[in-house]
């Protein structure tokens, strides 16, 4: 496939679409950012002017949904030489991430929810929809205008607040301050129609999701509103992965971090497919399940006997990973795994009309499979992000033709 760069119409013809639900041949028509039309032939669009691609042999799937990523790269416990970098546009974009949902880290003063922001800003304008949770581990939460409630009120790509629960390094023990912090959540909610989601970093601490549980009894939070995230956990470590069944149960969404698998060397993590494939073998409905990449963070490189032997960073196609992993390890078919990184998690956050499926309406947000499963091709906004596995330069510093005699100034 190729393309012929901007243009103002765009039929993509033949491909094998899930929507996420699989519905077979279809050509896609896209314009505006939109999906225009899809049906099983739309050659009558294929006329002058009109960018027609050949995508036949491919899978288009809804661009992911990544629901927390440090885009600023964390730095949690790793000192001054873990120092994580910021992710580019194409790190997203090669990863298959066309909606980035940003978090503060460990290191929230240097790298604190203003540079975040700014960093929204950037991978806006490079053509992802970019977002972010205003607040961080501790409380009272930090923000950025007059209180977390405003940040949410006022900003248009604050989604909620994130918040750590049951965590050593931050024991949030106050519960009358989660309170208040869930109860700004509800007002921000009721000022704006926005999900003013309360997205919470599941710590190890005995309490567990226990917290969480309080927070719908007494204060009606209605569940959804609630995202537990890291709950993929050894039973060893924490009684979070328990707790987190009974939360889905009650009508709350469950996620999961690709950041904290065991196989990846994290002792006491459960790898994704594990807990999916756990979750639902124990009667929880797939809706109510979803999983983030937790990326751009240092992890442990372990040897054999479990002892240090490194640090690595962990790169965003983790989340693409663990979805292939879910298909081919943990036996999901692939519409149903996808929902957990599309539909599941734009409901959550309230972006249901727009992300998370292809129909007409929704935006031009896709990733095109090869037959081995790689990521061949991105498309963001209904414009080509990645081609050919590799990505489209954007920007101010892309490569620039000066002169014929200079040649490519990069
Ligand atoms: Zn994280």
């Amino acid at each position: 496939m190729t393309s012929t760069g901007s243009a103002l119409l765009r039929l993509l013809r033949g491909a094998d679409v899930y929507a996420p639900e699989h519905v077979g041949r279809r050509d896609i028509l896209v314009g505006g950012g939109r999906i225009l039309q899809m049906g099983a032939s739309l050659a009558e669009f294929a006329h002058a002017g009109i960018e027609v691609v050949d995508v036949g042999g491919l899978r288009l799937v809804p661009g992911f949904v990544d629901q927390h990523i440090h885009l600023l790269g964390g730095g949690d416990a790793a000192g001054p030489l873990g120092r994580v970098a910021e992710l580019t546009p194409e790190d997203l974009a090669l990863a298959g991430i066309t909606t980035a949902v940003g978090v503060v880290g460990v290191e929230m003063e240097a790298r604190g929810l203003l540079l975040l922001l700014r960093k929204v800003h950037e991978l806006t304008r490079a053509g992802l929809t970019a977002l972010m949770y205003t607040g961080s581990f501790r409380l009272p939460a930090p923000c950025m205008l007059t209180s977390v409630r405003a940040d949410v009120a006022f900003i248009d790509q604050v989604m909620g607040v994130k918040t750590a629960v049951s965590e050593r390094f931050y024991p949030n023990q106050d519960a009358a301050a989660l309170m208040q912090l869930a109860g700004e959540m509800l007002q921000a909610r009721a000022m704006t129609g926005k999900a003013a989601v309360l997205h919470c970093h599941m710590g190890g601490m005995a309490e567990g999701m226990a917290p969480l549980f309080e927070l719908v009894e007494r204060l009606g939070m209605p569940p959804s509103q609630i995202v537990p995230t890291h709950v993929n956990r050894t039973a060893a470590f924490s009684p979070v992965f328990d707790h987190a069944m009974r939360f889905a149960r009650l009508g709350g969404t469950i996620d999961f971090s690709c950041c904290v698998s065991h196989r990846d060397g994290n002792p006491t993590g459960v790898d994704v497919h594990d807990a999916v494939r756990q979750s639902l073998d124990a009667g929880v409905p797939l809706e109510r399940l979803s999983f983030s990449s937790d990326s751009n963070v240092p992890a442990a490189v372990r040897g054999a006997a479990g002892e240090l032997l490194g640090m690595r960073v962990v790169p965003p196609t983790v989340l693409h990973r663990d979805l292939m992993r879910i298909v081919h390890e943990a036996g999901v078919p692939l519409a149903q795994a996808l929902t957990l990184i599309t539909t599941n998690v734009a409901r959550g956050l309230g972006l249901q009309q727009r992300k998370g499926a292809l129909r007409p309406g929704m935006d031009a947000d896709l990733v095109a499979l090869d037959a081995q499963d790689r990521i061949h091709a991105v498309m963001a906004g209904g414009e080509w992000l990645v081609q050919g596995g590799r990505a489209i330069p954007r920007g101010p510093f892309a490569p620039v033709r000066v002169h014929a005699a200079e040649g490519t100034r990069t």
